[in-house]
């Protein structure tokens, strides 16, 4: 299986914006045993901008795009140091694509692009993705990684995305404040309703993030492929959705176009 994995700041880090070294640890060691099970993995992480925070000790994040930008360029490092000490310990190899919207846009950028990911992939390495965040303006700005995750999987036509959040999966309503709040099992099609329980831009629920796991759902079953929406909290949930256990929200894209 090919499988691309997305983790969000809030499954790497703690709110101080430090790393959250138990969970990133047994994300690693997991991530690396699937992979010898003879999976593919395409690992697309957030967390640098959060961890440039950290580690600058910047009390919270910044507004304004210079010190955004300088925080992610501070993070991204941190973030990758991190990856390629603890996937080293399992005999892996990572390496780093940082892209823009711009390499998604154009044709022959994409190609390229493509072109680097199908080559680590034969040499059995895992490429760790992220947006370019210390150089990509903000007419080129994809902004986040849950859709950047479903682009990636559906150009390198990947079999199943996984994003990885704070939340188990998508529900009727917010499970913070609802507690009759159900779990959605499985969606086959963004309907408006579907749409309505993510929230949209004015529901505290969808600053959670879920609005965009929907939209990136939506890419990703439009070139069918199917996406799920878990938690990160205990990274061992990668091995029951590859296991294909009935896990968090999982989006089917009833097998369309590929
Ligand atoms: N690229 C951003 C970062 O690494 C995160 C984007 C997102 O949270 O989806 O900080």
């Amino acid at each position: 299986m090919r499988v691309v994995i997305k983790v969000g700041t809030s499954t790497l880090t703690y709110p101080t914006g430090n790393l959250n070294i138990h969970r990133v640890e047994k994300l690693c060691k997991v991530i690396s045993d699937i992979k010898n099970a003879g999976n593919e993995v395409i690992l697309v992480t957030s967390g640098a901008t959060g961890m440039g925070v950290g580690k600058i000790g910047l009390l919270k994040r910044p507004d304004d795009m210079p010190t955004k930008q300088a925080m992610a360029a501070i993070g991204q490092c941190e973030l990758m140091y991190t990856y390629d000490k603890l996937f080293s310990e399992y005999n892996h190899v990572v390496a780093q694509v940082l892209v823009t919207k711009s390499d998604i846009d154009n044709e022959k950028h994409r190609r390229n692009f493509n072109n680097t990911l199908t080559r680590l992939l034969e040499l059995n390495v895992i490429p760790i993705i992220n947006e370019n965040d210390s150089v990509a303006t903000e007419e080129f700005f994809i902004g986040e990684n849950d859709s950047l995750a479903a682009i990636i999987a559906v150009n390198i036509k990947a079999d199943l995305v996984i994003l990885l959040t704070d939340i188990d999966g998508l529900y009727t309503s917010d499970p913070r404040s609802d507690k009759n709040a159900k779990l959605i099992s499985e969606v086959t099609e963004i309907t408006p309703e579907i749409l309505a329980v993510a929230g949209g831009s004015n529901s505290k629920f969808g600053t959670g993030g879920m609005i965009t796991k929907v939209n990136a759902a939506k890419i990703a079953m439009e070139a069918g492929c199917d996406l799920i929406v878990a938690s990160g909290a205990d990274p061992d949930v990668l091995y029951d959705i590859v296991d294909g256990k009935n896990v968090g929200t999982r989006f089917v894209s009833g097998g369309a176009v590929k």
